[in-house]
């Protein structure tokens, strides 16, 4: 038998940190006191995609601050069950774009597999909030056929690790799968697109950075903040790490409305990111997925905000405005 001890330590700290994550809107509203009311009317536990909110993120929140640009990403609304025309259930037609389970084929010479439909934290925003993960993510036998369909294909020289959110996947289940990648011959980059790094830096521990590090694919990690505050100092160790093992890192946010619609906190994020070594790369307009119109901002308003950026900041620091369009060879960028 092992001893329990051995059990806890074999669990990451990481792992105990996700499981404590937040799940009630009343606990929360309670820790940043503000009123109850702010709560939705609906059960929490009814709702398909419910609160969640690691500790050290919550911790970022002002107190007492119901219109905080963090707490608003995270925290469930009324609004979110109101129907709204235009915003549906799957607006970049997923569906059709993936010729194995688990695997999204939409843009030429890369490949996205969707690993789990996990995250550490729930965004109000999100657009995979009603992906049929049930369809998209194999069990671990299934991966095969994912993986033949890359062997077969030269001309496929990238893989997105994506979900959910590929990191909250343990190292015992990414490593080998990154292995398998890397004996692809043809394959020459690994992207994987996270929160993590953002939301739960404890993620960001010895047994991912040795995996990260040993890889000879280029590899990119793409992290998604939008919005300064988002970024304290112990995010900033976890990217420092992460960037001491060759990857280059990215940004890429989504525009919200009441998040980072004016020029000055857009701003204020890419400051932040380089000086955490992340380099922006696209501000994304919402996806207009039910239960989020609430976040919208219209393009106009957006292009007027980009161009506010770039009066302001040097190029390298003024990430592209883009949308995802179903059938379309890339995201468009505006
Ligand atoms: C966004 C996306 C990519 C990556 O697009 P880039 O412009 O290379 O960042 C690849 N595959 C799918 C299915 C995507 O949605
Ligand atoms: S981490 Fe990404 S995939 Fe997960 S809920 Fe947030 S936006 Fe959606």
């Amino acid at each position: 038998m092992i001893p329990r001890t051995a059990v806890l330590r074999h669990t990451p700290p990481w792992q105990r940190a996700l499981a404590q994550a937040i799940q009630d809107p009343r606990e929360l509203l309670q820790l940043l006191r503000l009123e109850d009311r702010l709560a939705p009317a609906t059960d929490p536990a009814a709702l398909q995609f419910p609160l969640r909110v690691p500790r050290g993120f919550a911790a970022r929140m002002r107190v007492g601050d119901p219109d905080d640009p963090l707490l608003r990403q995270v925290l469930p609304l009324d609004a979110e069950g109101r129907p709204v025309p235009g915003f549906g259930a799957d607006p970049l037609a997923e569906r059709d774009a993936m010729p194995v389970p688990g695997l999204l084929h939409k843009y030429r010479g890369r490949v996205l597999l969707t690993l789990t439909g996990a995250c550490a934290v729930h965004c109000r925003y999100c657009f995979r909030r009603h992906f049929p993960y049930g369809e998209a993510n194999p069990a671990n036998a299934q991966w095969a056929t994912a993986l033949d369909y890359i062997r077969r294909r030269p001309d496929i020289g990238e893989v997105l690790l994506s979900g959910g959110d590929p990191l909250a996947l343990s190292d015992r289940r990414l490593a080998p799968l990154v292995r398998e990648l890397e004996a692809i011959p043809h394959l020459r980059r690994l992207r994987i697109h996270t929160r993590l790094p953002v939301v739960l830096p404890e993620r960001v521990d010895a047994d991912l950075l040795a995996w990260l590090g040993d890889c000879r694919l280029t590899r990119v990690l793409v992290i998604h903040a939008n919005h300064a505050r988002e970024l304290d100092g112990e995010v900033g160790e976890a990217l420092a790490e992460l960037r001491k093992t060759g990857t280059l890192l990215l940004n890429q946010a989504v525009l919200l409305r009441g998040v980072n619609d004016s020029t000055a906190a857009l701003a204020g994020l890419s400051e932040a990111l380089i000086e955490s070594g992340v380099q922006p790369y696209y501000l994304h307009l919402l996806d207009r997925v039910a239960g989020t119109a609430h976040f919208e901002v219209p393009e106009a308003e957006a292009r007027r905000l980009l161009a506010g950026l770039q009066a302001r900041l040097p190029g390298y620091l003024v990430p592209r405005l883009a949308r995802e369009e179903p059938g379309a060879r890339s995201k468009t960028w505006l």
